[in-house]
């Protein structure tokens, strides 16, 4: 392996190390849940600040005959951030911007820096993310493990696409330095390996540049999947970026219906007041939804509209206002375009106590409408609709565990209850039928239920087995592990 930095070992000339010579403490055992709250489990947590104390850990752990689960922010829906019965090492509070050049956009930061400390930062020089998720809580670390895409993913690929470089601590203590050049093959592994490979501690990545703090918005609903599908086609070519939601309970001819939203980039001496827009006071929702409801108790309201009937009621009023209302245009600032989610705070108490659990096939272009329209027939055959169903369109990328194809995906969350719990895994094994069958591929940042036998039928045996011989190579002890690669890859 090329560029090896000697991992730093002025911490043995301290007078005094955080971890160094210490066992597992009990003090440290904590619940470490999934994002969605389906699924938990109890393991020993750390949160380490510098990169001596991360390394000091890994040691710790080979002491003490344990792996180590690397956890970001938490957003992970399923088990990928969990490691149960052992440690999890929290890199949140490594959150330091390392370098900014407001002149060229590039910026490396620690793995805990968060999208929305990101987006902070660079704002006011006329930058954004080139990738934002559905939430701004996500990190830099966890969002270079999995891969993220934004809602430009048709357009810009995933976050992969635009990191220049990282610096990655292996299993040993030892950290390199990947880009397309240097450690190639760690490069387009590590980015979308789920943690396995070794740990980032610090990424440079590419900002875009912008002239306004504004997008200009445009909705319109669609009366049926093939409508949605068409509207993809017509304006991926003029648009950054484009989502869909889907009303998952009609059926018959409406099957697939809903909204479609597109979004562009103001060009420059658009907007007349750029400095204005750009400025942090002007993204942010008010304190209060439609002027009255404080943001903070709005899950409460959500709470009794979580059932097959609540949700008909919503996607009906929802998708009947779009049609009424026709094509709608406005002028909306980035924040508040990509993460509405994120103003109803704790919006997934709603689905408390059984948690919920997503599921987000990728389909190729030709044969996502049929995959689509069948697994949206088939959930509501099983009295098993989601309540928030996505639609994105993607473009197929260089990373070794890609979930990506020419095509589109479809992110379905559903309600998890003590009585559907085992249908829902019931079906869900019928849906990976159909997604296998149209050439589709799964997303470990989303999924909880994938099975061995599934992950080698889309990624292939000779894929997971480049990934395992450079996971020895990584980590010949199998120190880095998750309770998702336990489930889907443990021998
Ligand atoms: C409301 C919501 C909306 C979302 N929208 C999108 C979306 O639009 N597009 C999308 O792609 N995803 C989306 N996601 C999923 C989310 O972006 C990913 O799960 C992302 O990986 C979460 O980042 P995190 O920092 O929370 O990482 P975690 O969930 O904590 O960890 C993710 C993975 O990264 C590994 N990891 C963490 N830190 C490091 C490190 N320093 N080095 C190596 N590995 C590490 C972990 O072991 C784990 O395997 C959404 C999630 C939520 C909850």
């Amino acid at each position: 392996m090329t560029n090896v930095k000697s991992v730093s070992t002025s911490h043995k000339s301290r007078p005094t190390s955080l971890y160094e010579g210490a066992n597992l403490s009990a003090a440290h055992l904590e619940e470490v849940p999934s994002w969605g709250g389906a699924s938990s489990g109890i393991s020993y947590v750390y949160r380490p600040s510098t990169i001596e104390s991360l390394y000091e850990l890994l040691m710790l752990a080979r002491r003490s005959g344990r792996t180590v689960g690397l956890r970001g922010g938490g957003n992970s829906y399923g088990d990928a951030a969990m490691n149960s019965e052992n440690i999890v090492v929290d890199i949140c509070r490594m959150n330091r911007i390392l370098e900014w050049d407001p002149r060229t956009g590039v910026i490396r930061v620690e793995p805990g820096v968060t999208l929305a400390q990101l987006w902070q930062y660079v704002l006011e020089d006329g930058w954004w993310p080139p990738i934002a998720t559905g939430t701004s809580f996500t990190t830099m670390g966890g969002s270079a493990a999995m891969n993220v895409h934004g809602k430009n993913a048709f357009k810009m690929g995933p976050i992969g696409d635009h990191i220049l470089e990282f610096d990655l601590m292996l299993a040993s203590g030892e950290t390199i330095t990947c880009n397309r050049e240097e450690n190639r093959d760690v490069f387009f592994a590590a980015i979308g390996g789920f943690g396995m490979l070794g740990i980032f501690t610090s990424l440079t990545i590419q900002m875009k540049h912008i002239y306004s703090g504004l997008l200009d918005v445009e909705s319109e609903a669609r009366g049926d999947l093939a409508g949605m599908f068409a509207y993809f086609d017509e304006y991926a070519a003029d648009s950054d970026y484009i989502v869909g939601w889907i009303d998952s309970l009609a059926g018959g001819r409406h099957t697939g219906r809903g909204d479609v939203h597109r979004a562009n980039y103001l060009a420059e001496g658009v907007d007349p007041n750029p400095a204005q827009t750009l400025r942090l006071e002007n993204q942010h929702l008010g304190p209060n939804l439609f002027g009255v409801v404080p943001r903070s108790i709005m899950w409460l309201f959500m709470r009794p509209m979580m059932r097959n009937w609540g949700l008909r009621f919503v996607n009906q009023g929802k998708y009947l206002a779009g049609s009424f209302t026709g094509v709608k245009r406005y002028r909306q600032p980035h924040v508040q375009f990509h993460f509405l989610l994120d103003y109803i705070p704790d919006w997934k108490k709603a689905y408390e106590p059984g948690g919920l659990i997503q599921y987000q096939p990728f389909i190729p272009k030709e044969n996502a409408y049929d995959a689509f329209s069948e697994i949206l027939t088939l959930c509501q055959r099983r009295g098993l609709p989601n309540y928030l169903t996505v639609l994105k369109r993607h473009r197929p990328d260089d990373f070794l565990m890609t979930y990506a194809v020419d095509g589109f995906s479809m992110a379905m969350d559903f309600r998890v209850t003590n009585e559907n719990r085992q249908r829902i895994v019931w079906m869900t094994r019928e849906l990976d039928e159909i997604v296998l069958h149209a050439g589709g591929r799964f997303y470990f940042a989303k999924d909880s239920v994938l099975r061995p036998e599934v992950a080698e039928a889309y990624l292939g045996a000779d894929t997971i087995a480049r990934f395992r011989t450079l996971k020895h190579r990584c980590d010949p002890d199998g120190l880095l592990e998750t309770d998702l690669w336990r489930r889907v890859f443990g021998d």
